[in-house]
C-alpha cells in the first residue's frame, strides 16, 4: 500500500458465528467467492473504514494500518478505482468449443412424473425415439466440435433414454470411436428412471463406462406421490429398489441419486436424505422442483423448512468431515469445492456455451431442459449451431437480472439462477425477476457456514478431495 493512492473496500458480506475470538466472524469477498474468518479486532477496524469511498492513509492510525494491510494482501481492499471490477463483455458462444452434448435419445417416458417438465417426456408432441443413425452422427459431431479440448462430455438423456438402447449405445460407440481416432477421452453419463434394467441394458452398461444418475425422490410414500407410472399409475418405487438391486449385482460402481422434491415434501428433505444416503449412492442430490406449473410454486413457508432442512444437512456433513467421513450430498459438496478453489462463476451454468442438448429430430436447444421450445431452438446438425441465436438468447436471460445480479453479495457463486427456471417463472407464470433470490442467497450461506466449519476442523483429505471435485 502507498500513501499516494486511495484505498476502498470491494464488495464483502460479514456473517456472524457462535465462535468467539478469532474465528468470530466470517468475511466472504462477493467478488471472488474468497473467505477469510476474522477476530474482533478486525472486525472492529473494518466497520471503522468499510463505508469510507477514498480511505487516505496518512490519516490512519498506525494500529489500524497494520489490520488494513492484511485486508488489502486479501484483495479486499483495492486502489478506489478498482473497487468494481469492470462489466465483463458477454461471451462470444463461437469461441467457445461444445464440451457437453445432451442426447435426448427418448423422447417418451413409461412414467408420468407429476412434475415433469418435458410434459410425460416428449417436450410437447408426440413421444417419439431417436434414430440410431441421428444419434451416431450427434457423438460425431460432438467430438469434431471439440476444439482444442481434451475431454468431451455425453449425456443420455430422455425421457427415458433406456427406451432406446439402439440409440444410445450406437452414440456410445460412436463416441468412443470418434475420441480415439483425435486423441481425447470420452466421458458418459446417463439420468434414468431406474425401471429399465433389462439384462440388455445391463450388457450394455457392463461394457461402456457410464455413470448413472437414478432419479428416486425418498421413502415410499413421497417417492410414489409424484414418480407413477404411465397407464396403471401405480408408484414406481418398488420397481426402482429391484432395478437398484440388479444395478448392484451386475455393476461395480453405485449410481448417483437424483431427488426431486415438491413444496409439500420439503418440510421432510433431511429423512428423503437419510433414506436415499442409506442405499449406498454414490451422492444424492435434492432439487426442489421446478415451478412448471402455478400450483409448484412454494410459499416463503415452505422455502424456509427448505433452508432449515438444507442446514440440518448441512451441519451434519461437517460433524462428519471433522471425524474423516464424507456425506454425500452433491448439492453441498459442489459449492465446498468451488469455495475451496475459489472458483468463480461468471456465468450461471454452461448453456449455450460449451454445452448444448439435440432433440430426436437434431435440433440444438439452449440445454436439455429447454428441448421443445422454440424460442431456444439453435440451429441444427444439418447447418450447424446458431451461435449468434445462442448470443441473442443469453443476452435476453441475463437482461432482467443483471443490475440486481450485479450487486449482489452471491454473484460469484450464483451469477443468475438457472435459466429455465427464470423463463418459466418470468414468461409462464408472469411472476417478477429475483423471486428465487432470498432462497438461493439463504442456501449459499449455509454453504459458507459449512465450509468455514470444514476447512477449520475437516480432515485434510477431505479437503483433498474437495479440490479434485472443484477441477471436474
Ligand atoms: S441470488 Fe439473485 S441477484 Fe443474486 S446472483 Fe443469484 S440471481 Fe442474481
Ligand atoms: S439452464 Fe438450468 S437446467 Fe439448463 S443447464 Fe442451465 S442450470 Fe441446468
Amino acid at each position: 500500500m502507498t500513501h499516494d493512492t486511495r484505498y476502498a473496500f470491494r464488495d464483502h458480506r460479514l456473517f456472524e458465528t457462535p465462535h468467539a475470538g478469532a474465528e468470530g466472524t466470517l468475511l466472504f469477498g462477493a467478488d471472488d467467492a474468497s473467505l477469510f474468518t476474522i477476530d474482533d479486532m478486525t472486525r472492529a477496524v473494518l466497520a471503522r473504514w468499510r463505508d469510507e469511498p477514498a480511505i487516505d492513509l496518512a490519516s490512519v492510525p498506525e494500529a489500524d494500518r497494520e489490520v488494513l494491510q492484511a485486508l488489502h494482501d486479501a484483495r479486499l481492499l483495492v486502489p478506489a478505482e478498482h473497487q468494481r471490477p469492470p462489466a465483463r463483455a458477454p461471451y462470444d458462444p463461437a469461441r467457445i468449443p461444445l464440451g457437453t452434448l445432451v442426447l435426448e435419445a427418448a423422447q417418451a417416458c413409461n412414467l408420468r412424473c407429476t412434475y415433469c417438465y418435458a410434459g410425460g417426456g416428449s417436450y410437447g408432441g408426440a413421444a417419439r425415439l431417436m434414430d440410431p443413425e441421428l444419434s451416431r452422427r450427434a457423438a460425431r459431431y460432438l467430438v469434431e466440435s471439440s476444439g482444442e479440448r481434451e475431454n468431451v462430455t455425453l449425456v443420455l438423456f430422455g425421457g427415458e433414454p433406456l427406451l432406446n438402447l439402439p440409440a444410445i449405445e450406437a452414440a456410445v460407440v460412436e463416441a468412443e470411436t470418434a475420441a480415439r481416432e483425435r486423441g481425447k477421452t470420452v466421458t458418459v453419463s446417463m439420468t434414468t428412471n431406474g425401471t429399465r434394467f433389462t439384462p440388455e441394458v445391463l450388457a450394455f452398461l457392463r461394457a461402456h463406462p457410464i455413470s448413472l444418475s437414478l432419479s428416486i425422490d425418498g421413502p415410499p410414500d413421497l417417492h410414489d406421490a409424484n414418480r407413477r407410472f404411465a397407464g396403471s399409475g401405480a408408484g414406481t418405487y418398488e420397481a426402482i429398489m429391484a432395478g437398484l438391486a440388479e444395478l448392484r449385482e451386475h455393476l461395480q460402481r453405485p449410481p448417483a441419486a437424483r431427488v426431486t422434491l415438491t413444496p409439500e415434501q420439503w418440510q421432510r428433505a433431511p429423512e428423503v436424505f437419510d433414506h436415499v444416503a442409506a442405499m449406498g449412492f454414490l451422492e444424492v442430490g435434492i432439487a426442489p422442483v421446478s415451478p412448471v406449473n402455478a400450483k409448484m410454486l412454494p410459499t416463503p413457508e415452505q422455502e424456509r423448512t427448505l433452508l432449515e432442512g438444507f442446514a440440518q444437512i448441512a451441519a451434519r456433513f461437517a460433524q462428519k468431515a471433522v471425524v474423516g467421513e464424507l456425506l454425500p450430498f452433491s448439492n453441498l459438496l459442489d459449492v465446498l469445492a468451488r469455495l475451496h478453489v475459489g472458483q468463480v462463476k461468471d456465468v450461471a451454468c454452461g448453456a449455450g456455451l460449451g454445452y448444448l442438448a439435440i432433440d430426436s429430430e437434431g435440433r440444438f436447444y439452449l440445454c436439455h431442459r429447454m428441448a421443445g421450445m422454440d424460442h431456444f431452438r439453435v440451429g441444427d446438425i444439418d447447418h450447424g449451431i446458431d451461435h449468434a441465436g445462442i448470443a441473442e438468447r443469453l443476452a435476453e436471460q441475463a437482461a432482467p437480472r443483471q443490475d440486481a445480479c450485479s450487486r449482489c453479495w452471491a454473484r460469484s457463486l450464483c451469477a443468475g439462477g438457472c435459466h429455465h427456471d427464470n423463463h418459466i417463472r418470468e414468461k409462464d407464470l408472469g411472476l417478477q425477476p429475483g423471486g428465487m433470490c432470498d432462497f438461493i442467497r439463504g442456501w449459499l450461506e449455509i454453504c459458507i457456514r459449512a465450509y468455514a466449519q470444514v476447512r477449520r476442523e475437516a480432515d485434510e483429505r477431505l479437503l483433498a478431495f474437495l479440490a479434485r471435485r472443484a477441477q471436474g
